[in-house]
């Protein structure tokens, strides 16, 4: 069997597409849809997302400040700002790039945001939103992962599903995605006895890890949907995700790619996010 192949720019064009009509019908009311992005330090890796960041915005039509901060930036003038950022009617979303340096406590200022504007869904109402099924933003990495699962019109319920990681921002909050789709979930991660065992029984896989083949093909049952969250680097230096691609396309149903799955998927749910930010504070 080869897998079909879950293509993520191309249902993230599909995404943008439907994100400049939203921005349009807004502007129209006299809405313009604006997302304030905060970079605090010289982070090459974090100069290079918040770049994207900007750049998809603008494509989309949305508006989207950047503001730089040095990294000798105190945390309580960043917390200031974010108050601001907070009572700025004109701003629907906020952004704190992550890492913030290490003088600073990030989950204070994420919990600084407020969740009306938290278009990364990483605060803990966001997260707590989540987790019993009411409205809030649900982070972009994972409601991608979703995305792609319902484009290729994949009937989650009953599913087993096994998410390999377990971080806030991407393993917990889809584990919490798939439960609310009725798929039974399990949650690996690296204290996991039998990883292999777990995966051979699971319908879709999720790999959300930051290893390279933490999943290969004899650990994939056969016809399963595998979802690769994962950026790692090969020894050439490409861009490569958490599955052995070459060996589990030949067993899975369906598999995403690195690079050109998840990532633009990421991508595109903070503009569907902002879009959502500026559409409630219309109500
Ligand atoms: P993270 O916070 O480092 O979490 C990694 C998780 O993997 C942890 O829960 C860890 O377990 C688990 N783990 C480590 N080794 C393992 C093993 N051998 N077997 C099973 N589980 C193992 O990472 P993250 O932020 O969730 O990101 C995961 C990956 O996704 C990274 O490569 C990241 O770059 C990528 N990512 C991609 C996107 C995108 O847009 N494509 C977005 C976000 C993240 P413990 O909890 O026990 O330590």
């Amino acid at each position: 069997m080869t897998a079909q192949l879950i293509d993520g720019n191309a249902l993230a064009k599909s995404m943008r597409e439907g994100a400049i009509a939203r921005g349009e019908k807004l502007r129209a009311q006299g809405v313009q849809p604006h997302l304030a992005i905060v970079l605090v330090g010289e982070d090459p890796a974090s100069q290079v997302y918040v770049k994207h960041k900007v750049a998809d915005s603008e494509q989309t039509g949305l508006r989207a400040t950047l503001e730089r901060y040095p990294a000798d930036m105190s945390e309580a003038e960043l917390l200031l700002r974010i108050h601001a950022l907070n009572v700025d009617n004109g701003i629907h979303g906020i952004l704190v790039q992550l890492p913030l340096p290490s003088h600073m406590d990030s989950q204070k200022v994420i919990e600084a945001i407020s969740p009306a504007k938290d278009v990364d869904g990483f605060h803990v109402s966001s997260a707590g939103a989540l987790m019993v099924g009411r409205p809030g933003f649900w982070p972009c990495t994972p409601h991608g992962c979703l995305k792609m699962l319902d484009s290729i019109g994949y009937d989650l319920r009953g599913k087993h599903a096994v998410v390999i990681g377990r971080s806030n921002i991407v393993g917990k909050p889809m584990a919490m995605m798939l439960l609310g789709r009725d798929a039974t979930v399990t949650i690996c991660h690296s204290r996991t006895a039998d990883l292999k065992a777990l995966t051979l029984q699971a319908d879709v896989v999720v790999a959300a890890v930051g290893k390279r083949n933490v999943l290969t093909a004899d650990m994939v049952k056969p016809g399963a949907v595998v979802i690769d969250v994962g950026m790692n680097r090969n020894d050439e230096g490409k861009l490569c995700g958490d599955v052995d691609f070459d060996g589990v396309k030949q067993v899975a149903g369906w598999i995403t790619p690195v690079p050109g799955g998840v990532g633009p998927m990421t991508r595109a749910m903070l503009l569907v996010n902002t879009l959502e930010a500026a559409e409630r504070a219309t109500r």
